[in-house]
């Protein structure tokens, strides 16, 4: 399936003609007085002197192929007419983020973002019904796919990792060139190795980047098809009143009377005209004075998740729009992503109290150090960082847990101040806050893994009198086998006990210590996954 569909993609989602005409919203403001300015005198140079002042790229969205997406929107249209769609409530779509790391593991998006990603998601989606869950957070090392997924390699690799049970979203730290924050991957419905989304790993939390490509992937086209490859509106270039044909030279252009919305750029008819402005756009204000092929001034929509205006701190999806969308979802292209499955969704208000270790306690070793804190209602699951610096922004070693307790496995810096702090959240809630940090102070040395099975370990008496018997009292949850031994304060071994089968429940073992000189002796347990150990003072 494969092949096919990848020489029918043909190029990858990339930059078309965009960079050497697009310009950053930061040097808006400069341009703009170049603009004014210039305008009556030199305006056929114009074009020549901002090529020559314009940063290298604009943010915008990769897709291509949005003409076979227009198809299947226009059919999924007519396939819905009259349906009635079966909605008695919020319908719960399950994503899977792919969080891509280089191969070596490095540079992959944090987990803390994702969540933050999947918060504004549902913000957005909140008012159509729409909620979406996480199904999985897939750690994938993949040089291609993380710094070429628009490849042929890249997208051979993607289609690989493609399950169809869930929107699947690639973050990554390329998305297809420079200015590229993401693209969706049409054609829609399951198999082909398509209907994926892929967003840069620096945008994928922002307020209008994903909702912008979950809108492509629910069947939403740009408020100005047709325009995409041109660049955008230039005057010089399409007049400042334009023709009838988008500069695709098959879609129209949508006039401000509405007349022709139902067939014109999107289709949609409460999303006005609008021909690529980007390039006259500064802080969510339009001062383009395009008309419509009626000579019509066009007051362009800014705030739509759907354009190319990153300016606008807020952004919002038309009634329109959120019909599309909710059609397209209801379309058997779109079954895949309605299991008919009611994650939790309970609101988390509360974060967690940390319990231990707390209030820059020193703790004997560097590894091993378990983190615990109290439960918070809503919550199944747990993201735990800890870092040397409070902003969690050096090395932060994190943990996603179930529970509410975690082992750091890690060798962590010797003599150090750690800090940590854990955040709630349940498949559908993911806004609610860390917890304040704790901090604690590392030992110095290595202690090693403990026996998982083993709840208690006691030496009965300690100290001991020379020449008595001692006692190993063993209280173990599950039957583990292990080594028992004895060993001088420097390791040195002086009674191997042999191994021993260790049921559930308590057991003492008798430690022959009649021969001992007085002094301090090691109390060893091994089994295969750990090792516990005890210090037995015997006295003269
Ligand atoms: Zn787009």
């Amino acid at each position: 399936m494969g092949g096919g569909s990848f020489a029918a993609l043909g190029q990858s989602p990339g930059r078309g003609g965009f960079p050497q005409l697009g310009h950053s919203l930061f040097s808006m403001r400069s341009i703009m007085t170049r603009r004014l300015f210039f305008a009556f005198l030199v305006c056929l140079a114009l074009p020549a002197l901002l090529k020559a002042q314009q940063p290298e790229w604009v943010p915008f969205c990769g897709t291509k192929d949005l003409n076979l997406l227009r198809d299947q929107v226009r059919q999924a249209k007519a396939d819905m007419e009259g349906a009635l769609l079966p909605r008695g409530g919020i319908t719960y779509v399950p994503v899977r983020f792919f969080l891509v790391a280089k191969s070596d593991g490095s540079s992959r998006v944090s987990e803390k973002r994702v969540l933050d990603a999947m918060c504004v998601l549902n913000e957005n989606f909140a008012d159509m019904d729409i909620q979406f869950y996480i199904k999985q957070l897939k750690f994938l090392n993949h040089n291609t796919i993380y710094s070429n997924p628009g490849s042929t390699s890249g997208q051979f690799a993607i289609s690989n990792q493609l399950v169809y049970d869930a929107i699947n979203i690639f973050i990554t730290g390329d998305a297809g060139g420079q200015g590229v924050l993401g693209y969706y991957q049409p054609p829609a419905g399951p198999g082909g190795g398509t209907d994926y989304i892929v967003v840069l790993k620096n945008e994928v939390h922002k307020n209008k980047t994903l909702s912008h490509e979950v809108g492509h992937f629910l069947g939403l086209l740009h408020p100005f098809h047709g325009w995409e490859e041109s660049g955008g509106w230039d005057p010089n270039v399409h007049g400042m009143q334009v023709g009838f044909w988008a500069p695709d030279g098959q879609t129209r252009n949508e006039k401000m009377d509405g007349s022709n919305c139902n067939m014109a750029a999107d289709e949609i008819c409460d999303t006005p005209p609008d021909y690529l402005f980007w390039n006259f756009v500064s802080n969510c204000n339009y001062f383009g004075q395009a008309r419509d092929p009626d000579g019509v001034l066009v007051v362009p929509m800014l705030d739509n998740f759907m354009n190319y205006i990153f300016s606008c701190t807020q952004n919002q999806f038309t009634t329109g729009q959120k019909n599309v969308m909710t059609n397209f979802l209801f379309h058997p292209l779109r079954n895949y992503v309605r299991p008919n499955f009611t994650p939790n969704t309970q609101v988390i208000t509360q974060t967690p109290t940390l319990k231990s270790p707390v209030n820059g306690e020193t703790l004997p070793a560097r590894n091993n150090i378990k983190l615990e804190w109290e439960p918070v209602p809503g919550a199944d699951q747990y993201l735990v960082e800890l870092s040397i610096t409070v902003g969690y922004s050096v090395n932060p070693i994190t943990k996603i847990t179930s529970g509410t307790s975690v082992v750091i496995e890690e060798e962590l810096l010797p003599d150090r101040l750690y800090y940590w702090h854990v955040k709630p959240y349940n498949a559908s809630y993911t806004c609610a806050d860390f917890s304040p940090s704790e901090t604690f102070v590392t030992g110095s040395v290595l202690a090693s893994r403990e026996i998982e099975e083993v709840d208690g370990l006691t030496l009965l008496p300690n100290p001991v009198n020379q020449g008595a018997e001692a006692l190993l009292e063993v209280n173990a949850e599950a039957p583990f086998e292990a080594e028992l031994r004895l060993l001088d304060v420097n390791g040195r071994l002086l009674l191997d006990l042999g191994r021993r089968s260790l049921p559930a429940g308590t057991t003492l073992l008798p430690l022959p210590t009649g021969g001992l000189a007085p002094g301090m002796y090691l109390v060893v347990l091994q089994s295969d996954t750990g090792r516990n150990t005890r210090k037995l003072v015997v006295l003269p």
